[in-house]
């Protein structure tokens, strides 16, 4: 069944290629060697305005510098297979499959079809592979690389495809599943050999021997809150770790990682989350950009996103100031919940946020919340998030959607072939590109 897949992802690669016979196309140049070592880094919500925003709030460095140091710039399209603006899910499928399909869809078209991703693909070229993301492993973007399912929220079912996706390493936020699912799926992971951590530790003492590994963590938090632990796992520690095990793999690897919670704070309207997430993923990729200046013939990072979250329009540039407040929407909600005077506190803050919202959008969204009064206490982050709003005015912010926008987002890249990812093209065209690069659709086609 699988090789029907893959003809069928070939198939479509070579009739998209056979569509631009007449208007040849920059990829189609001879491409060079497959390449060895494949970084491909996801930014989930993250669109230009995004980068913009984190960049300025570095002190020597760009924040974004290692996002920065990638020479070759492009442009991609993101809206679903019905032309409307797509979820994580839609666009996880066309970014891991290079197919268009419906929301909620995973790897699946809208027929029910099945679609191999790149990541499976590389596997069956005998490559090792990583999918490392800042969310839940079978949150939607990750999931597209290794499950199928017609919809992103079966959480339980598409958990079940991780102990036969075959990878060579997982890491990301504790799988999100009821407690009985989870401990069938980790048995059922560590039936086939996974090696299951949960702390930054444990993951730094693993050797190469630890292999096939499962790494997590329990924490939701953003990487910016001050109340996070010092044993925190970052983005980076995942992404260095997987270089470090998989780098000896005769033939080289496919490493994978995604900055989910860029999408989170976006949703919320809060750059400092916002900021703070988009500096974890840099950090990440500074990891692989240190890999490619020592393999630079051999190795490929290409860094994209799934949409953009929250649309945020800039003033100018941003001070670094607005990151010191280390509070995000997260932390006030629940230190507002933990209140003995929540109920006071919510409406001393809903009688201020009322003197002074002006906008018609967050007057309305805040007369539902005013209407619903106490019952209203587990949305304290909906509150919080109208003070952040605030904050984020102050500092030349303004979101302009707490949704999805149909925005295209920046490619950017880095290496042999890298120049192949300038131009505007459609999102699906990514792991097209990819994958000639790492061989498996030949540059001939
Ligand atoms: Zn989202």
């Amino acid at each position: 069944m699988k090789k029907l897949f893959i003809l069928l992802w070939l198939a479509a690669g070579m009739c998209i290629l056979a569509g631009a016979a007449e208007t040849p196309a920059p990829d189609r140049a001879p491409a060079p060697a497959p390449l060895k070592y494949i970084f491909y880094f996801i930014g989930d919500g993250m669109g230009f305005e995004h980068l913009t925003m984190t960049r300025d709030t570095g002190k020597a460095v760009a924040a974004t510098a290692a996002l920065d140091a990638l020479p070759w710039r492009g442009t991609a399209r993101t809206n679903n297979v019905e032309g409307t603006t797509t979820d994580s899910a839609a666009a996880g499928t066309a970014l891991a499959c290079g197919f268009k399909t419906r929301n909620g869809r995973i790897a699946m078209l809208p027929d029910g079809t099945h679609v191999d991703s790149i990541a499976k693909l590389a596997k069956f070229q005998g490559r090792a592979v990583a999918i490392i993301t800042s969310d839940a492993l079978n949150g939607a973007t990750p999931s597209a690389f290794y499950a199928h399912s017609d919809s992103r929220k079966k959480y339980d079912e598409i958990a079940r495809w991780l102990p036969v996706c075959t990878f060579d390493y997982l890491a990301g936020s504790r799988f999100n599943a009821g407690d009985e699912t989870r401990a069938e799926v980790e048995q059922a992971l560590r039936d086939v050999d996974y090696t299951l951590v949960t702390t930054r530790e444990e993951l730094q003492q693993l050797g190469r021997e630890a292999l096939p590994v499962v790494a997590t963590h329990k924490w939701e938090n953003y990487a910016a809150d001050i109340s996070n632990p010092a044993e925190f796992p970052r983005l980076a520690d995942y992404t260095g770790k997987a270089i470090e095990l998989l780098a000896d793999n005769p033939a080289g690897f496919l490493i994978v990682v995604e900055g989910a919670r860029i999408d989170w704070g976006s949703h919320a309207n809060d750059a400092v989350a916002t900021i703070g997430e988009v500096r974890e993923f840099n950090a990440a990729v500074t990891k692989a950009l240190d890999f490619f200046y020592a393999h630079p013939t051999e190795t490929l990072i290409v860094v994209t996103a799934d949409h953009n979250t929250g649309a945020p329009q800039l003033d100018g540039p941003i001070s670094p100031d607005l990151l010191k407040d280390r509070r995000t929407h997260q932390f006030y909600a629940k230190a507002l919940q933990a209140s003995p005077t929540a109920e006071e506190d919510i409406r001393r803050l809903l009688d201020e946020l009322r003197q002074e919202v002006g906008e018609e959008a967050e007057k309305k969204a805040l007369e539902q919340l005013i209407a619903s009064g106490k019952k209203e206490l587990p949305s304290a982050a909906r509150i919080t998030a109208f003070q952040q709003a605030r904050r984020d005015r102050e500092f030349g912010i303004h979101w302009t959607t707490r949704g999805h926008a149909p925005a295209p987002v920046p490619v950017m890249a880095i290496g042999p072939g890298a120049e192949t990812f300038a131009g505007t093209y459609e999102n699906t065209e990514i792991p097209q590109k990819i994958s000639r690069l790492m061989g498996i659709i030949s540059p001939e086609h």
